[in-house]
This record gives C-alpha cells, structure tokens and sequence, in this order.
C-alpha cells in the first residue's frame, strides 16, 4: 500500500530523542545500475574527467561536514586525500593509461592507485603505511562512482540528490533500511531525522545519533514501497510517532510540543554525572554541563569514521586535549572496542560466522598487539598531563586481563608515564560472575549496560524483534548491578555505570537503589539526570 496525501499516523520506535520534520529522502545502498551497452557509449576520457571532478567535489564537502561534526584531525584527512587526487602526476597517468593504452575509466583507476599502492606500502614507515589506505579510500571511491554503485540519497527523482546535497534544498528526512554510523556522519544540514526499518536504540549508530542530537526512528516496515518520494513528515523521536503528510495545524502542534527542557543542575551530591565522549570535539558540551568528568571515551569511534587507525601520535593529541579539559577531573579512556556492529573492514580480519561472538574488544586487541601497543603508549604519554583511567572492553575474565595488562606494560618500555589507572568494562556475564577476583586486581569498573544485556539474555541490542528494551528492566540484570555494587564496595574499588541506562531517567531510581554511585551519560543526558537523582533522593 501507498501511503498519499492524507494525514496518516504511523508508530515506530523510538531510537533517538526529538521532534522533526521534513520531506522523504530515500537513502539507497549502493547498486551498479549503468547497463554495459551505455557504458560503451560513453567517452573514457569525459568519464574519468567527471568522476575526478565530482571526487574532489565530495571530498571537500565531506571535510566540511567533519569539521562541522567532528573536529578538525578528520577534516584534515579528507583535504589530504583531496590533495593526492588532484596531483597532476596523478591525473596525467591516469589518463595516458585510457589514451595510450586503450584502459577503460574503470581499469585505469585500478591500474594506476594500486601500483601507488604498493609504491607507497614497501616505503613501509607508519605514516607512508596510512597514506596507502586513503589511497585506497580514493579508488574506491572513484570505482563506485564509475560503476554508479555510490550510495545516494532521493526526495524526487535520481538526478536531485547526492549524498550531502540536495539542489531541492528540502530540509529532509531520511529514509533507510538501516541506521549507520556513516549515514550520520554524511548527513548535512538539511536531514533532520531518520525513519528507519531495522535498528535498536542501543546499537552504536543510534547512540551516535543521540550524541549528534538527530530524531531516528526505527521499526517502520518497507518505507521504501510504501512512503512517495517527497512526502512530509514529521517525525517525534520521543515517543516513536510519525505523521506523513501532517496538516498546517498537526506539525504547528506537534512541533510545538517539545518535551521541557530539565534545569541546568551542577554536579549534586547524590549521584555523580560523568559523560560518555566520541571525540575531544564534545568536550565543550561536557564543560558545559558540567560533567564530573569523562567516564567513557570511545576511542573507537573515530576511527571508524576514518575508515583507518590513528597514529600514536595522533592518538596521544587526542587523549592529552581530553586530560588537559578536564583539569583534574577522572578521564577514562577505553581501549579500541572493535567488533560486531562497530566493524572495521579495512582491518582486513577473516570474516566471521557471528561477529556478535567473535574476535572483538579484548580478543581482538589480544590477536593484534600491534593495534594495542601504538594505543598505550600514546596513554601512558597523555599521561604526564594528568591521570587516565584505562578502560579494557568486552573483558572475559582475569586471564585476559593478565594478558592483556602485560602487553599493555610490555609496550611502555622505556617511555616516561605519570598515573595509569587500570580497570575493566563489566559487560559479559562471566566477567561479572568472576569480579570478586577481578577486582583484587583491576583498579576500578565500568558496567556496559548495553552489552551486558546483550550477552546476560542473548539478545541482539541491535535488533529491534528480541524484546531487549523491556530486558532492561528484567531483576536478573539488578540483581547482577548490586551484586557488582557490592563486590566494587568490598574491596573498595570505584565501580560506575556507563551503559544506556546510565543516560536514561526512567532507570535512575533502580541505579541508585542498587547502590551505584557513579554513572556516565551522554552529555545532553545530564541535567535530566541530576534532576531525577535529586527527586529520588527526595522520595527515600
Ligand atoms: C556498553 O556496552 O554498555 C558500553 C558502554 O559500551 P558500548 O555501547 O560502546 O558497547
Ligand atoms: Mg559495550
């Protein structure tokens, strides 16, 4: 069925907070869709010429986005890679490969960036080794382009869109099967939420959306045959609601009825408010509200958006900036959780039956030291500006621990440090069954409330049909939470809790009632929270 022009209500779930509205703009995955008998007609030369023009175009226009978003380290990257492409050296041979030997576009893309390639991987310095990868970046990019099989966005037909710009100048929102990271990233100005099919609120990309502060709401089956292009809509990522073709008087209303702001609450006495950070661009947020500090830092995430690791350099910037803005207050930092949703295919690992069980976080650091040993020496250099506290993810237990504790010191040899705090996420169940003796080692803990549930009750955080909201409230995860309250207590070890939950004011009477002292929250979070600590408190 097609929905049409009358006011029609749909209920979806809610993935990430706020109200907004906007026209349909379909995002599709990429599909090779030129016929070959097209592409015969077509001039080579003109070919390749256009896809170089549009690459530069979207490489500038993704750097500007990143630097809007992100920070400046990521925009960087894309101007470099802008800068390879425009190399006239470049240009010229690529070219000559279509001109003197008869290569179509496609081939002499090929041909040409991989001998660059592997010009540049036998120089073999770090540095050199990075620039390969956005060498491959590029040829990919330039391949997808060439085969059409980039990814785009549509409100009316093919030709007005690409991704991140829209010559309707419609403000959007998007319609995907999926939430992803880099669909958020890609997003400009104009997207003002998302409907999506698939996707819990617990998945990397949803909690990056709430961070990013867009409306998503997941859920809403087959959008794609069943929404026209252009429709309006408007979207309430509170409740999970969605209006198409919303009257003048519906979006006046609807728009209107934003949930009260909470008041701005400093830091209370009864619980302490940390917020969870991607990049060292939201700690102006964090100083805003005020945060007791930084209690989870998700390293991976930057990376991912990258598409490649950072230097120890780079990484030592990163986490000193981090040290240096919170004057004194606790930084924990965590260690590269990679993996499952958060998976990064230019790693080049084996592909996996169910990555969800697979070579991620702790494993995945422990089969590859190199990855582990460039992180901790750029910790232990942020270090002497102050005191980090060294998350390890997806911990299985006190063997992993040992292992990866002493590569972690193993790759310091010889570097100066200060205070490196060392400590663990409380995310799989065998770890929290086992805390009494972890934390006879460990100096301090974390609960990942996302995961834990994931693993306590096997079901997938990111999927929407495995009932994991009302799991949230199941007593067999409180009772756990007490437990490693207790324990945390026993041996006198700080113990917080930075999962979802932690951010979410319908669960803060059940944190404090369990005895946790400490949570971290997503930085737009923390008023809320302050504010509903205070009224519980208020209650007992
Ligand atoms: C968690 O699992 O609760 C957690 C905080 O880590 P992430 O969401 O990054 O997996
Ligand atoms: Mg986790």
């Amino acid at each position: 069925m097609l929905y049409t022009t009358t006011e029609i209500q749909l209920k979806g779930i809610p993935l990430s907070p706020g109200v907004a509205w906007g026209r349909a703009c379909f995002y599709s995955e990429a599909t090779p869709f030129l016929a070959l008998g097209h592409r015969e007609a077509v001039d080579e030369a003109g070919r390749l010429h256009e896809t170089l023009t549009w690459m530069v175009k979207r490489l500038e226009a993704l750097a500007q986005e990143a630097e809007a978003k992100l920070d400046s380290g990521m925009a960087d990257v894309f101007r470099m890679q802008r800068m390879i492409l425009e190399d006239p050296n470049l240009q010229q041979r690529l070219f000559a490969f279509i001109e003197h030997q008869g290569l179509d576009a496609e081939r002499a893309v090929e041909r040409q960036l991989e001998q660059y390639q592997i010009q540049l991987q036998a120089l073999e310095t770090e540095y050199l080794r990075q620039r390969a990868a956005d060498i491959a970046e590029i040829k990919q990019g330039l391949l997808d382009h060439l085969r059409r099989a980039t990814p785009f966005l549509r409100c009316k037909d093919v030709a007005h869109c690409e991704m991140g710009e829209c010559r309707l100048k419609n403000d959007h929102i998007v319609i995907a099967s999926q939430l992803t990271a880099h669909l958020l990233i890609e997003a400009d100005g104009q997207v003002k939420g998302f409907l999506v099919e698939k996707g819990g609120g617990h998945s990397h990309a949803a909690i990056l959306a709430r961070a990013l502060g867009l409306p998503v709401i997941g859920g809403i089956q087959h959008p794609h045959q069943t929404i026209p292009p252009d429709t309006e809509i408007l979207i309430n990522g509170d409740t999970g609601k969605v209006i198409l073709n919303p009257s003048a008087k519906t979006r006046h209303r609807r728009t209107r009825q934003v949930q009260p702001k909470p008041p701005r609450i400093g830091p209370i006495p009864e619980l302490q408010v940390m917020v969870n950070i991607d990049t060292p661009a939201d700690l102006q947020e964090a100083l805003t509200v005020a945060a007791e500090g930084i209690g989870l830092y998700r390293t991976e995430t930057e990376i991912l958006m990258k598409g490649r690791l950072l230097t120890e350099t780079e990484q030592e910037a990163r986490y000193t900036e981090v040290v240096k803005a919170m004057a004194g207050r606790p930084v924990y930092i965590r260690l590269l959780d990679l993996g499952a949703d958060k998976a990064a295919p230019w790693l080049r690992l084996p592909p996996e039956e169910n990555p969800a069980l697979g070579c991620r976080g702790a494993r995945l650091l422990l089969s590859h030291p190199e990855i582990l040993k460039d992180q901790a020496r750029a910790l232990a250099r942020a270090s002497i500006h102050g005191p980090i506290h060294v998350i390890y993810p997806m911990l299985t237990d006190r063997d992993q621990f040992h292992k990866l504790r002493a590569l972690f010191d193993s790759a310091l040899a010889g570097l100066p440090s200060e205070t490196l705090l060392h400590g663990i996420m409380f995310e799989i169940p065998s770890a929290c069954l086992q805390a009494g003796q972890l934390f006879q080692e460990i100096d301090f803990g974390c609960i990942g409330t996302n995961d834990l549930v994931q693993y306590l009750f096997a079901a997938d955080r990111t999927n929407n049909h495995t009932g994991y909201n009302a799991l949230l409230n199941h007593p067999v995860l409180w009772e756990l939470i007490q437990e490693l309250a207790k324990t945390a207590q026993a041996t006198a070890k700080p113990l917080s809790l930075c999962g979802e939950v932690g951010g979410n004011v319908h669960f803060t009477q059940k944190i404090i009632a369990a005895g946790i002292q400490v949570v971290s929250a997503n930085p737009k979070q923390v008023f809320a929270v302050r504010q509903a600590a205070q009224r519980v408190i208020l209650k007992n």
